[in-house]
């Protein structure tokens, strides 16, 4: 029920679902939302964003498999379990207009290996520049990993006490996959691939290593 001091929650534009419906058929394109993993969201307003529903398939989004949520919650039912991330990431940065988080491959392998250091680092990569803020391939980038935890808002309070001061436009979740974010859904997909792309390449380095 709606008391007279809470402001109704917007309805979900046009605009937010094709940015949604867009992004699910690129990710599934790449093989990087199998068996309906992964979760997307665009901010609507100050107070609210659209996040896919879980269980979905993410390459055919459509107006109901996307759902309001308020930034404060309560998250309506059918959500994904990792709305609370995506929700702590639009509270804690008004800046940030998109959320995006797939199970690739590279991000689920690398963010196991490197458990024990805290971040997958890279450095000397020209790619490294897709990251708003980076100027230069000589620089080092660290990629914050994290625990997984099925306790997400617990998991939400633990990544955003790190991200107050690391500079990077995303993290990793161990043997779980990858987030990024950026002001527009185009910010957070490059921010995205250009993270893909940097956890791919370390990976082939390491093997080609052996
Ligand atoms: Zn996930």
């Amino acid at each position: 029920m709606t008391s007279l001091h809470e402001t109704p929650a917007p309805a979900c534009d046009a605009a937010a679902l094709d940015a949604l419906a867009a992004f699910g058929r690129f990710a599934a394109a790449r093989g990087w939302v199998p068996a309906t993993a992964g979760n997307f969201s665009v901010r609507l307003d100050a107070a609210h964003a659209v996040v896919t529903r879980s269980g979905i398939d993410k390459g055919n989004v459509g107006a109901d498999d996307v759902a309001v949520v308020p930034l404060a919650g309560p998250i309506p039912a059918g959500m994904s379990a990792e709305t609370p991330l995506h929700l702590a990431r639009y509270r804690a940065d008004a800046r940030v207009g998109a959320v995006v988080h797939v199970h690739t491959l590279a991000a689920t392998v690398l963010s196991r290996a490197d458990r024990a250091a805290g971040a997958v680092r890279f450095a000397g990569f020209e790619m490294q520049k897709a990251l708003a803020g980076i100027t230069t391939h000589d620089a080092v980038v660290e990629l914050p990993i994290f625990d997984n935890d099925q306790d997400t808002a617990a998991l939400a309070e633990r990544v955003e006490a790190r991200l107050a001061t690391s500079g990077v436009p995303g993290y990793v979740l161990a043997g779980h996959g990858l987030y990024a974010w950026g002001a527009t859904m185009n910010d957070a997909r490059r921010h995205l691939e250009g993270l893909e792309f940097l956890l791919a390449c370390t990976l082939e380095e390491r093997r080609i290593a052996r």
